[in-house]
């Protein structure tokens, strides 16, 4: 009997490529992030055996142990709220943070960059529903931040990431996508430079967030099922 997991894979494979087909999109410029924080890498490498190499985690702490279980090569994302005192670990375990909302953490992770010797991909997480209990920089915080970590020569910034609020009808969360794709078309034009990026969609969403033009959608229980704890 096949795992569901690799069901569940086949199936959101196939959405993601559908719903990108359906905006006039290449099905390549869409991306899956397998979020597996809470998942055991035992099931990490069920889908890594089908090729699978992207993943999110959202803590730190749980990455650590993780990710050495795991073979090397893969995709590390960092999408959790990041404390300033994790910089230096988050440096150490992951390719891409998704959530720098603030300059104190940029300059962190440039530092603990240089140290190291590396060189970060970073998203800039926006708070689009502006909404008090979330992470994210303000929409109007977000241009300042962009300069201000162009000149920090570590990190490279590759586009944005949003959390939109929760919508039990999917179709309602279109604005807030389409607002991140606004502001990016906004900062691009002001910055002159790039943002490729779009992570933004979940489980629920992802479809809606394609047709709005996310680059990076980020799966957990549509693919591994309902989170313990
Ligand atoms: C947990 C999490 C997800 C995945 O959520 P699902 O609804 O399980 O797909 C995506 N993004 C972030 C930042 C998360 O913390």
């Amino acid at each position: 009997m096949t795992d569901p997991l690799e069901q569940n894979y086949s199936r959101l494979s196939d959405e993601i490529r559908q719903a990108a087909e359906k905006a006039g999109r290449s099905p390549n410029s869409v991306r899956l992030l397998a979020v597996s924080k809470k998942v055991p890498s035992e099931r990490l490498r069920i889908l890594w055996g089908l090729g699978h190499r992207l993943f999110g985690e959202n803590r730190v702490q749980e990455a650590r142990v993780k990710i050495p279980e795991m073979p090397p090569g893969g995709e590390w994302h960092f999408i959790g709220g990041l404390q300033t005192n994790k910089a230096k670990e988050a440096v150490e375990w992951f390719d891409v943070v998704e959530s720098v909302d603030r300059i104190e953490l940029a300059e962190e992770l440039q530092k603990r960059s240089e140290a190291a010797g590396k060189c970060l991909k970073v998203l800039i997480e926006v708070n689009v529903g502006g909404e008090a209990a979330k992470h994210g920089a303000k929409p109007e915080e977000a241009g300042a931040l962009l300069a201000a970590i162009n000149g920090m020569s570590r990190l490279e910034v590759r586009g944005l990431m949003a959390i939109p609020p929760f919508r039990e009808d999917p179709a309602e969360a279109r604005p807030f996508f389409r607002k991140l794709r606004e502001i990016r078309e906004g900062l691009e034009q002001s910055s002159g430079a790039g943002l490729p990026e779009l992570s933004m969609g979940m489980s629920h969403d992802f479809a809606v967030a394609i047709t709005e033009g996310a680059t990076l959608v980020r799966i957990g229980t549509a693919l591994f099922g309902p989170r313990s704890g």
